[in-house]
């Protein structure tokens, strides 16, 4: 696709594209390039930085510290940062909880809660799944019953990525069980981790990785003005952040910038071997994700767009979830598939920063197998693509 720029916007681009020559640490640089573990540190070092640019909050309003950026200049962003092989920003605080905040909280809450999640000085996680209520969302348990001025809440959320780190969690609970329907009565809470009766346990993937947790509430004092909103909208609420974190998933420039690689690599030769561009069925697959990708690159660019003029991203970011993480997939067997099988075997050891082997192009090739097994979640998380299917059916087509 061939965005024409204006002077002034090829001038942001140089603007964009300096920061990220100058101002992103080696350190976490070299981390990325070698495919390894950002620690939280690291994460918030890097947020920090944004923030004291003034590019923390790209999507939020003005008035709240948000950029105002045009939905191209975020396109030049993305397109940059993706390209700079930037960390891509822990979404909990940025992305999910804060446009809650600042669209259905008070003012109060945007006061108490808004700096400290564009400055990074507060890890958010995300309390939705329950064991047993995951696609099926609006089924979820866990109660907080309202006692004078708190909620006591009891009950286990699952699957919380990075919740070991997290200071504080917001979660969808029944304030209501009194109701006609099941989306009716559940509230969006807001919970300091350290309140007694809240315990993490570890979940460990197939990956080795301590990525995601079971949080237990054990009668967990929550005062009631955590509530966000009204009492028994959470659902509402919580569709909205669905929204945007659908939106996000898609991870179009990171997409565009990993088949780039990939085209560059396999011209050339690795140990001894013909270069992979001989190999027309393995072109025509690269081509192929190449075409679905440039098509999603407008889809991106017309939700962008709507978000700029005001609106949430609406229902139709279910496409971009299904469509962005079915290319990250396609790639990431694209990457296997030219690793062949160097890929094959999991051996903990070879996916240590420091393994010398011959790359493929992006890290590693054993890293290509972690990357492929542990990016399997992004067709899983954020509601899976056959619900995402459903929403397309109900609230786009109208089926
Ligand atoms: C790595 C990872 C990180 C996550 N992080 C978080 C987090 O931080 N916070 C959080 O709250 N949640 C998180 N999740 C949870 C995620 O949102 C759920 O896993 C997801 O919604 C699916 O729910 P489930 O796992 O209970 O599967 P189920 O709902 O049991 O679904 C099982 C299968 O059945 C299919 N299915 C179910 N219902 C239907 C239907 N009506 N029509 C068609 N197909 C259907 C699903 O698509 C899926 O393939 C994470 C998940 C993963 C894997």
């Amino acid at each position: 696709m061939q965005v024409t720029f204006s002077a002034e916007e090829r001038e942001f681009r140089e603007e964009v594209r300096a920061f990220f020559r100058d101002e992103y640490p080696e350190d976490i640089r070299e981390k990325q390039a070698q495919g390894a573990e950002l620690d939280p540190e690291d994460q918030v070092r890097w947020q920090q930085l944004l923030h004291a640019k003034g590019w923390a909050g790209i999507n939020w309003p003005v008035e709240y510290g948000g950029t105002g950026w045009s939905p191209v200049q975020k396109y030049i962003f993305a397109t940059e940062e993706a390209n700079a092989n930037a960390p891509i920003i822990i979404p909990f605080g940025l992305s999910m909880v804060g446009p809650v905040i600042y669209t259905f909280g008070n003012d109060e809450q945007k006061q108490r809660f808004l700096p400290d999640i564009l400055a990074s000085r507060v890890w958010w996680c995300q309390g939705y799944s329950e064991p047993g209520s995951g696609s099926d969302l609006a089924s979820l348990k866990m109660r907080a019953e309202l006692a004078g001025d708190h909620f006591v809440v009891n009950g286990t959320k699952t699957w919380t990525t990075l919740g070991q780190h997290a200071d504080w969690i917001f979660c969808l609970a029944r304030t209501n069980t009194d109701v006609a329907r099941r989306q009716e009565g559940i509230s969006f809470l807001l919970v300091d981790m350290k309140t007694p009766g809240v315990s993490v346990k570890p979940i460990i993937l197939l990956d080795g990785t301590h990525e995601v947790n079971e949080i237990h509430f054990d009668n967990v004092k929550v005062p009631v003005d955590n509530l966000v909103g009204e009492e028994g909208k959470g659902w509402t609420y919580g569709k909205v952040l669905l929204q945007h974190e659908r939106t996000n998933i898609a991870g179009v420039a990171r997409s565009r910038y990993r088949v780039r690689r990939l085209r560059k690599q396999v011209q050339k030769s690795v140990r001894g071997a013909s270069p992979l561009a001989g190999d027309k069925n393995y072109m025509r697959r690269l081509a192929a994700v190449e075409v679905e990708l440039k098509s999603l690159e407008y889809t991106e660019l017309r939700t962008l767009a709507a978000v700029a003029s005001g609106n949430a991203p609406g229902p139709e970011s279910s496409i971009l979830k299904i469509k962005g993480t079915e290319i990250q997939q396609a790639i990431d067997m694209l990457y296997l598939q030219a690793s062949g099988y160097y890929a094959l075997p999991y051996v903990p050891d070879q996916y240590a920063p420091d393994f010398s082997g011959e790359t493929i192009g992006e890290g590693l090739e054993t890293q290509s197998a972690l990357r492929y097994f542990n990016n399997r979640k992004a067709s899983i998380y954020g509601g899976s693509n056959e619900i995402q299917k459903n929403i397309i059916a109900k609230h786009v087509l109208g089926l």
